[in-house]
């Protein structure tokens, strides 16, 4: 398993990790295979979608924020519980195909790293599947 550290900067903020993710890819020299990336936090998640023009992050958050308000009167006495909801939304994992050592994505797609209650230093844990071979026909 590999693992990497996220530092983040604000109470909300969503962060592109897909390079960090590649690295540790091409560290398990796992050629053809599935790699899921794990979130081991309960106000935080994990999401794939647009990193091309970052006002698509801008909306997503903003809203997330409107659906989940930071006050609402909730139980949860640590007074984080809008960040517990929107990691139960978001997820904590997700799973990206492993295709000649690279992750394939969409041409528009990267991983990102959502943080709910921050700032915080972070973990993700990444585990990747499959084989080490060289695959019939790859150059
Ligand atoms: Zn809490």
């Amino acid at each position: 398993m590999e693992e990497i550290t996220v530092r983040t900067h604000r109470q909300t903020e969503m962060i592109d990790i897909t390079a960090a993710v590649q690295d540790a890819v091409r560290r398990t020299g796992v050629r053809q295979g599935v790699c899921t990336v794990f979130v081991p936090h309960t106000t935080a998640g994990i999401t794939i979608n647009e990193n091309a023009d970052p006002a698509v992050v801008h909306d997503i958050l903003m809203e997330i924020e409107k659906l989940i308000p930071q006050r609402d009167g909730y139980a949860h006495a640590e007074g984080n519980s809008a960040a517990h909801i929107k990691s139960s939304l978001f997820g904590c994992s997700t799973a990206v195909i492993v295709e000649q050592g690279r992750l394939r994505l969409g041409t528009w797609q990267s991983i990102f790293f959502c943080e709910f209650d921050g700032p915080r230093t972070r973990s993700v844990w990444i585990q990747v599947t499959g084989d080490r071979g060289i695959v019939k026909g790859e150059k």
